[in-house]
């Protein structure tokens, strides 16, 4: 589980978030809506403080991570993450891409590494694809590759930032079907998304941010079908 408490970030003079309290309970999926600089990302950096926050807390499964006495590594080895842009190792095949952090964060042998490296490129649907570079993969495989390599961290959730907006339309389903499986399954995940197909349909929980503020939060097809604020209907508006 994720708890943040009146979290506060500013870069210089800008304040991004502006006391954010947000919870993510075991087993459920967030989605983060809200428009372009609101401030989704450095949420969702927060949490495993990729960000130094200036205020507040963030609590991952009740280990407070700015505390000092905190295992700041054990904590982010919990935690899988997806970006944008896939962020796979260029010169590494699919398969290294998936054993090297097992092997090296991990410690598990090299044999283990495969095995569970290989059950995970089955689950994204691509088993086959070891010893591929992914500058040989489509963007949609990639970042099935950058998901199959977090699950292979054996994380307790996992966090993407917007995975398929840097995606051809036609590969965006895969991408999303992937997710709906893990959703189905249990994972604990949050996911800032554009996609309101996925938030109605597999989120518990959809909260829209606007101006560092989280503006309105709920049951993702009231928030869709009715939202409260002025703000929600016009952001609401522009993408629906
Ligand atoms: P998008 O939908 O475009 O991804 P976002 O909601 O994820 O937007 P953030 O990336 O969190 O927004 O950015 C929020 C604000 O913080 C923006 O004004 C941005 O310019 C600023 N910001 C983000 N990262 C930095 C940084 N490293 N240094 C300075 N300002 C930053
Ligand atoms: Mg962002």
């Amino acid at each position: 589980a994720i708890q943040v408490k009146d979290l506060h970030k500013s870069f210089g003079d800008n304040e991004v978030l502006k006391g954010i309290d947000f919870h993510v309970d075991n087993g459920e999926v967030v989605c983060v809506i809200g428009p372009s600089g609101s401030g989704k990302s450095t949420l969702l950096r927060c949490i495993n403080r990729l960000e130094e926050a200036n205020s507040g807390q963030v609590l991952v499964e009740g280990v407070d991570i700015f505390d000092p006495e905190t295992d700041l590594d054990a904590v982010r080895s919990r935690i899988g993450m997806v970006f944008q842009q896939f962020n796979l190792f260029p010169h590494m095949s699919v398969l290294r891409n998936l054993t090297v952090a097992q092997e090296k964060v991990r410690g598990r042998s090299k044999k283990e590494s495969v095995e569970i490296a290989r059950a995970n490129l089955d689950k994204v649907g691509l088993s086959g694809r070891e010893n591929v570079y992914p500058g040989h993969l489509s963007g949609g495989q990639q970042q099935r590759v950058a998901i199959a390599r977090a699950l292979s961290m054996d994380p307790d959730m996992m966090l993407f930032d917007e995975p398929t907006s840097a995606l051809d339309p036609e590969l965006v389903g895969d991408v999303l079907d992937v997710m709906k499986t893990l959703a189905s399954e249990g994972m604990t995940m949050m996911v800032v998304t554009h996609e309101m197909g996925f938030a109605r349909e597999v989120g518990d929980k959809l909260v829209f941010m606007d101006g560092g503020v989280i503006v309105e939060e709920g049951d993702p097809r009231e928030v869709l079908g009715n939202p409260q604020h002025q703000r929600t209907q016009a952001f609401l508006s522009k993408v629906l």
